[in-house]
């Protein structure tokens, strides 16, 4: 089967009743029938179920889809997006390593990396990540992990991963992609010699805003080290959450499809507004790095950004005059949202990280969701018109 079928067709075990649809399995712990299996299942010498901070059958649906999409051999499923973002590095990481990434990621992602993994001796550098070579400059001896996002949020930046997946095997740094803005329907990093891939589940994989939830997959002898760091520090997934993702998948790839048809009308259509000073999607040729999106991409997913001209005011008039997108922190639902990065998710950054981050003052982003094109292009222009 294909992994879009796979994703639709992987199936935790049945119970006595044939239910089509997986039960959820809301059990802390499992049983054993004798002295011997319990032994047995702590010892490692069995796959049995112990306790759900370890493994559940609804959690080990997801993983195997997500497997199956990724092209991954095994995971861990997360409570959300930044245990598993947390997780990834605490596992590989240790006092006097370097971690290496770039500028353009996720608000708490650098939080993580700039404020706390220095308190635990881990030191990290940030690539520029318009200029490539930035990244071999900035390798040391002791740098462990290359950490990236593409396309990265909000930056939509894009990284060619087949450059960096050669460049962390000839230095032997593992290679740590968050591939939440694509999902597997549109991209695959470990095709390109990704070591581990990183989501939060929370966006378009649950893809309706329901849940929080993440994962780290890769290969089975690297998930290794990342089970035993959570299966004692316990950001686990909740079964129902795990129940939630893995019905989520069936239809990720048809609503990635549309996200993306969705974002690139969107984007095509106000590109040349004369009240926005630029936007950029990738799939538009007037991204820096459409080539790359071109190669490594199916479709430009469902974010795109802008500024709007008037800078900070006018940009939250744009979010005031709105009438059907949503303002809220999420992404990657069957809603439309948009977000003021630079007084909300990346607030906690200074002034000079932000614009290092590509974060201006007017920068709106917008998840595009699967509402009708015209309602929604309506909604965005007549709230440019009104926010004059
Ligand atoms: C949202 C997000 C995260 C964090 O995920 P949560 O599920 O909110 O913890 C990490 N990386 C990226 C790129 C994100 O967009």
């Amino acid at each position: 089967m294909k992994p879009a079928s796979k994703a639709i067709r992987i199936q935790t075990e049945q119970t006595g009743q044939k239910e089509h649809s997986t039960p959820l399995y809301l059990t802390s712990s499992f049983t054993f029938d004798s002295a011997e299996e319990m032994r047995a299942a702590f010892a490692d010498e069995s796959d049995d179920n112990i306790y759900s901070r370890f493994s559940n059958p609804n959690s080990q649906e997801f993983i195997d889809k997500m497997c199956a999409l990724e092209g991954t051999e095994d995971g861990y499923a997360t409570a959300s997006g930044m245990s598993a973002v947390f997780a990834s590095f605490m596992a590989f990481l240790k006092s006097g390593d370097h971690l290496l990434s770039a500028s353009s990621i996720f608000g708490s992602t650098h939080t993580v990396i700039s404020k706390f993994l220095p308190k635990w001796g881990i030191s990290y550098s940030y690539a520029d990540i318009n200029k490539p070579e930035t990244f071999e400059q900035l390798i040391r001896p002791e740098t462990k992990m290359i950490f990236v996002e593409t396309p990265s949020n909000p930056g939509l930046d894009i990284i060619d991963l087949e450059w960096l997946g050669k460049l962390s095997k000839k230095h032997g740094i593992i290679l740590n992609v968050d591939n939440c803005f694509a999902t597997p329907a549109l991209q695959t990093p470990a095709q390109y010699g990704a070591d581990l891939i990183t989501h939060s589940a929370t966006k378009f994989i649950d893809g309706q805003g329901r849940v929080l939830g993440g994962i780290i997959l890769g290969r089975k002898e690297l998930i290794k080290e990342v089970y035993t760091f959570c299966r004692s520090t316990g950001p686990a997934l909740s079964p129902f959450n795990a129940w939630i993702l893995s019905k989520s998948l069936e239809t990720l790839s048809l609503r990635m499809e549309k996200h993306s048809s969705n974002a690139l009308e969107l984007a095509k259509r106000l590109e040349k507004h004369a009240e926005l000073d630029w936007l950029r999607y990738p799939m538009l040729p007037s991204h820096p790095q459409y080539a790359i999106a071109k190669k490594q991409m199916k479709q430009g997913g469902g974010l795109f950004t802008f500024q709007i001209k008037g800078g900070i005011e006018r940009g939250r008039r744009f979010l005031d005059a709105l009438k059907m997108a949503s303002l809220t922190a999420n992404l990657g639902d069957t809603r439309t949202i948009a977000t003021h990065p630079a007084s909300t998710t990346h607030a906690k950054l200074t002034e000079e990280e932000r614009m290092a981050s590509g974060i201006t003052p007017g920068l709106i982003r917008i998840s595009a969701g699967l509402e009708d094109i015209d309602d929604i292009a309506s909604d965005i222009e007549q709230a440019i018109a009104q926010s004059r």
